[in-house]
């Protein structure tokens, strides 16, 4: 009477392992998926084409906010808020400086108008 037990267990040992490569194979191909996924997603990031970033991107301006001036690479920029703000010569980055917070956002909003003119 033991012995049928034995029997069943060692049957459904049995179905276990027959069950079990077929899990291990949906568990790959579950894995498989998710990995040309995260392989996609990474890839798509990776493109040049979506800037989608988690940090907020940087504007460039192209305009020195002190003169209207074409901003030249070899002059300093500053970071403010979320604009790389580039100037036309050394000097102007201290006149920036010391502008209020209304100011720069008011020259700011000048520099984007300008260069979005520009642009179009
Ligand atoms: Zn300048």
């Amino acid at each position: 009477m033991n012995r049928d037990r034995e029997l069943s267990s060692f049957f459904s040992e049995a179905a276990k392992d027959y069950i079990r490569p077929i899990r291990d194979m949906k568990n790959f191909l579950r894995l498989a998926a998710f990995g040309v996924l995260a392989f996609s997603a990474s890839h798509v990031s990776a493109a040049p084409k979506s800037p989608a970033k988690p940090a907020a991107k940087r504007v460039d301006l192209k305009f020195c906010p002190i003169a209207m001036e074409e901003a030249k690479p070899s002059a300093n920029s500053v970071k403010y808020k979320n604009y790389n703000v580039n100037f036309c010569c050394p000097g102007c980055d201290g006149a920036f400086k010391s502008l209020s917070n209304a100011e720069k956002d008011k020259k700011i909003a000048e520099v984007l108008k300008k260069q979005n003119a520009k642009k179009s």
